[in-house]
Parts: C-alpha cells; structure tokens; sequence
C-alpha cells in the first residue's frame, strides 16, 4: 500500500489525521485487505478498496524448500517480475530477503537478475510489500496470525514473526536510494529494526557514503567477490566505475561514523576467486577491525551457460583458513532453499516471465 497515496485519499475524504496511521497498523497487524479492518468505518473500507490498492505486486509462484525457506515471485501493476524469500534459521531467526529493482542494471556475470536487464526501480511501498506478504504469511508482528491468499501449504508456527531484513533480492539498492531509505524507515512497523537490516551493494560508492550520512543503525554489506581490479571488473562490470579502493575507503568511512563493521560477501567460484594467494590478497586489503566476511556457496544459475561453478566444500575451508589464520573473520553462509532456486534472479529467470532483453 502506497502510504502517500493513501495519506491523500484520506485527507481528499475528509477523514481525521489519525486514520492513515490507523490503516497502516492494521496492514503491519496482519490483515490482507481493507476489508478485513474492521475497526474502520464500513463505507469506508470500501472507498480504500476502489482508490488505494491494497498491494501493487501480485503473487505469481509460491515455492516452499524442505528447510522450510520460501520463495515468492510476483508480479508488478506493469508487468514486471520481483522476487523475494523468506529464510528460517534454527535459532529462531526469520529473515526476508527483498528486492529492491525489477532487474538490474549493474550485469554481474555470475548473477541471474543481471542477466535478466533492468527493468524498473521499485518503489518505497513496493519493497516493503513484499516483506508484508512474509508478515501475513507467518504471522503479525502483534504476533496474530492471519492467512492469505498465497500462504496455503505450510502453517506458521506459533509465535513466529519477522525478524530481519535483507535488502538483497533483485537489483542494487543504492542505485534506487530513496525508495529504499524510506521502505528502511517503515521496517521497524514490521517489527523489523534498524539493527536487524542489512543493505548489501555492488560497490555503488556515493550511495555508502550517503548512507553513512543517516542516522540509521542498518548494517551494511558489500559484495566484494574478488581481491583485485582485474578480476572484478571480469566480474562485476560496476569496479570500472568504482575501483575496490574507492569502495573500501567508503566502506572505512561508514565504519568510522557508524561504528557499525562491514559484512563483505565473497562469492566462492571454482578456480576463479578461490585460490590461497586470493585469500592472502583479502588479508591485506581488508582491516580485521572493519570488515567480517561471509564466504557464500554459489548457486549454479542453471541457464546453460555454466561459465561459473561453485567452489567445493575442502576449497572454501581451506581458504576460510588462510583468512582466520590472519584473524579475519568469516564466516561460511549456509545455502538455504537450493532446491527452489532461491538465489537472486532464479526463479524470475526460470518462470519465464521476465521478458528477457
Ligand atoms: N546488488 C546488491 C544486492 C543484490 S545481490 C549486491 O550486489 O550486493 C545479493 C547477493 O547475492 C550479492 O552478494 C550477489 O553477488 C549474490 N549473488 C548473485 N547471484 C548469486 C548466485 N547465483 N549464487 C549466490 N549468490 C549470488
């Protein structure tokens, strides 16, 4: 739901300043409609139905893996794809991992969503819808439960609830930055803090320092993926815009407002960016005060290109030991999902709706 929208329609209806508020908690309560508040004034619950619409994304695929991950794929009110999933961790965690373009722009070789194109930035309410279906999902953050169209198959478990959120899914978030900051804003409604948010980019330098400006607690994270120029440009078009110094010295200078360390992801890619030597490379370029790293398993995007394949078990250990050796610190992300296609740009890609360019 488009709050500024709504926040016009009411005020054009006459009704009292509180009412948008009202309305947006009952979203963030768990209802699927305006139909369903029904501490709203009947007449009015239908004026909303016909000018405000509830949710812009329509659900298109709903893929649900063994471990209990999720996976969503809607629709734009123009056509266009998103995707997002939900991650439950052992430890109770509930993580949502949202879009935040249709697409992207920035063409990283090893990515589906770049594969796809860019198609649009989303909106504000467009990022935050998407961490609402997840909310109706599996519960409120109230902690009442309510079902939706889309929820079907698993049943919550009692008292499960949003806990983070990833700004992660499609596309680059700080390329899209106001839009972003203000679904950020509205988060914590969600019961989703600030703490609890992390934004990860491709490297877009003036967005990191522009975010070291707000006063915002969010973590932030940096797919970093290779040690040197050379073989970042190979893989990730944006280092010719933005050379991994420019981007570490952004990243040093959120770290020294924001106190906050820099979660770089590395994706692990056999015999590309696995190597010992590369592993010695992060040592010197990444300050052990700064940054922690998370070594992710690449998922295999499966189009038939097959120009990149996932580091082996023995590979990716043996080059978390160099590192912890140095006294970096990192961590191995657990592949979640894999059997759905829940890494970015998967599923979009293999539903064939996303009208490739
Ligand atoms: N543009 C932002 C956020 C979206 S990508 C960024 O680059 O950080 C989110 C993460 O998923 C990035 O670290 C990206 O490199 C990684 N990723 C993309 N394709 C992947 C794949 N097939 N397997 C595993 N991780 C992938």
């Amino acid at each position: 739901m488009d709050r500024e929208l709504l926040e016009q329609t009411l005020a054009d209806l006459g009704q009292p300043p509180y009412r948008a508020r009202q309305v947006w908690e009952r979203a963030c309560a768990g209802a699927a409609s305006y139909e369903e508040m029904t501490s709203l004034p009947k007449e009015l619950r239908t004026q909303l139905t016909d000018r405000v619409p509830f949710s812009t994304l329509s659900p298109l695929q709903r893929r649900e893996a063994r471990d209990g991950t999720v996976k969503l794929l809607f629709q734009t009110a123009d056509g266009h794809p998103v995707e997002s999933v939900l991650m439950r961790y052992r430890d109770g965690r509930r993580s949502v991992c949202i879009s935040t373009q249709s697409g992207c722009p920035l063409q990283c070789a090893f990515c589906a969503s770049g594969q796809m194109g860019f198609k649009r930035n989303l909106s504000a309410w467009e990022i935050v819808e998407q961490a609402l279906f997840f909310l109706r999902e599996i519960g409120s953050a109230e902690g009442s439960h309510s079902g939706s169209e889309v929820t079907a198959e698993s049943e919550p478990e009692p008292g499960e609830r949003l806990s983070n959120a990833a700004l992660m899914g499609m596309g680059e978030p700080l390329m899209n930055y106001e839009a972003v900051l203000t679904a950020v804003r509205a988060l914590p409604d969600l019961g989703i803090g600030h703490r609890h948010t992390a934004i990860s980019t491709a490297g877009w330098a003036p967005g990191i320092d522009r975010l070291t400006t707000e006063d915002l607690p969010v973590r932030l994270a940096l797919s970093l993926h290779a040690p040197d120029d050379e073989l970042r440009r190979r893989l990730m078009p944006v280092t010719a815009r933005f050379p991994i110094a420019e981007v570490l010295a952004a990243c040093k200078r959120f770290y020294d407002v924001r106190r906050r360390k820099v979660l770089v992801e590395y994706l692990m890619l056999a015999g590309v960016n696995d190597h010992r030597e590369q592993a010695r490379a992060l040592v010197r370029l990444l300050n052990p005060k700064i940054f922690k790293l998370n070594l992710i398993p690449y998922n295999e995007t499966g189009d038939g290109r097959g120009a990149f394949s996932g580091s082996s078990r023995p590979a990716i250990d043996a080059f978390r030991e160099v590192l912890a050796k140095a006294g970096l610190e990192a961590t191995v992300r657990v592949a979640r999902g894999r059997e759905i296609e829940a890494a970015c740009g998967q599923l979009a890609g293999t539903a064939g709706t996303a009208g490739r360019t």
